[in-house]
């Protein structure tokens, strides 16, 4: 048994003073409220529920900071991509292990509990598949293992390089699949899983501009449950290659098309208009905002003012990794509101909760809906899966319970995340991740690799 004592607790019910919690095994089992600390207790700062990273491509995070140079006359998420597929060719099982620990463990460090792997390089080098269909996808649940965190699976099915149901690019060799192809990955996926502990599994059609209509309707016969990813609507040139195809815009086509519903996450939904706006928030389905990304890539801004407004639900992720860190994810989600409207605290749509208090909620249900998980709550019962805030930096001197949130969110000059726990397991301290030194030296050896 591990008692942790915090000086506050974010409970279900709000900020409490001086909280106790009982960690029996990886479950919480009783909290208390108003206590003081016990002999063996150990101490902290804050204690609150972690966020999940509802989306994210692992290996990515191999190339942050390598394409921040103009190549072409126009630099956009096209001229990213070719950057990104050079070092998708690189890739082999133990090097996509050694990047994902480092990557979880970064989000672990940064206040994230559970990742959403939008997985889409799946075969050799040379497109050939590996004997066992998932054995990329072993990679990614070796290093959730090592690192602690929960994972969500979401193996991509790609098919196409464009509306129409255009053929593969040789570079899209190692991401492609038939629909009974696909099957069998889901198949394989599944005993991969098993090995984990709350490991889930989804889907994740890549785009519309990667699969065919037929073949979407062929997947979403494969599964009755569980989450559904795909990237929509991210880039203007992707709307009017759907409009061209289609005679409609993307998330327009999706709804008149497909079922889409609770299971359902559509990552970026960028480029949306208000009709389609209406059509997200009604349907149940949660939007997955990669504000650091979208930044980073010159996505553009989606209107989640507006999003909030009709009562939708969001997420967010850290999708291509480029830095990962929930705290600035969210200031970079409601800053880019502030810039495009030109005013302030645009998120606090219940209006005097707080803005960051606002959001910090919303994406945590937002994200454990879409990556088909509980949501993390510090109450008996429930999984002990938790993190702390540091309350000796300067930057919550002085803190107040309303403000410990937006402390964190505007005004922390580093991530504060003290302490890290999933499911009783504790695996970040003073900030660092337990296997830092190991994650990292793998890290650099199989970068030195790679490049060789
Ligand atoms: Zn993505």
């Amino acid at each position: 048994m591990t008692v942790l004592w915090f000086r506050a607790a974010l409970l279900p019910s709000g900020w409490s003073a001086r909280v106790r919690v009982v960690i029996r095994d990886r479950w919480i089992a009783a909290v208390e409220v108003g206590a003081a600390p016990a002999a063996g207790d150990e101490i902290h700062g804050l204690g609150l529920p972690g966020l999940p990273n509802l989306h994210s491509h692992a290996f990515q995070r191999a190339m942050a900071g390598q394409a921040e140079r103009r190549i072409a006359a126009q630099d956009n998420f096209w001229s990213w991509r070719t950057h990104m597929y050079a070092l998708a060719q690189t890739l082999d099982p133990p090097a996509l292990e050694a990047i994902a620990a480092l990557a979880f463990a970064e989000m672990l460090e940064g206040g994230f509990v559970r990742v959403g792997e939008f997985h889409y390089v799946h075969h050799d080098r040379d497109g050939t598949p590996y004997e066992d269909p998932a054995e990329m996808a072993a990679s990614l649940a070796a290093a959730a293992a090592t690192t602690g965190i929960g994972l969500t699976l979401l193996p991509v099915f790609y098919a196409n390089a464009g509306f129409g149901g255009l053929p593969p690019s040789s570079d899209q060799r190692r991401f492609v699949h038939d629909t009974d192809g696909y099957a069998r990955l889901l198949e394989a996926s599944e005993r991969t899983l098993a090995n984990l502990e709350d490991g889930r599994l989804g889907m994740a059609p890549h785009s519309l501009r990667a699969v065919t209509p037929d073949a979407l309707d062929r997947l979403m016969a494969l599964r009755s449950d569980g989450p559904i990813h795909i990237h929509i609507a991210e880039q203007t040139m992707e709307v009017d290659g759907c409009i061209a195809w289609s005679g409609q815009r993307p998330v327009a086509w999706l709804m008149e098309n497909q079922r889409v519903d609770a299971r359902w996450c559509l990552v970026h939904a960028t480029h949306v208009d208000a009709a389609e706006l209406a059509q997200i928030s009604a349907c149940g389905a949660v939007v997955g905002l990669c504000p650091m990304t979208e930044a980073n890539l010159g996505d553009g801004v989606f209107p989640a003012d507006e999003l909030l407004a009709r009562a939708g639900r969001f997420g967010i992720g850290s999708d291509s990794n480029v830095l990962i860190d929930a705290a600035q994810e969210l200031r970079l989600l409601e800053y880019g509101q502030r810039l495009a409207r030109r005013e302030r605290n645009v998120l606090d749509a219940a209006r005097g909760v707080g803005t960051a208090d606002h959001i910090y909620a919303q994406a945590c249900a937002g994200g454990a809906q879409a990556l088909g998980a509980p949501l993390d709550r510090i109450e008996a019962g429930a999984a002990a899966t938790l993190i702390s805030l540091d309350d000796r930096d300067p930057s919550m001197v002085g803190w107040t319970p309303d403000e410990i949130l937006a402390r964190w969110v505007f005004a922390s000059r580093k991530p504060i995340v003290d302490c890290v726990w999933r499911r009783g397991r504790k695996v970040v301290s003073g900030g660092r991740h337990h296997e830092r030194e190991a994650i990292i030296a793998r890290y650099r050896d199989t970068l030195a690799r790679l490049r060789e």
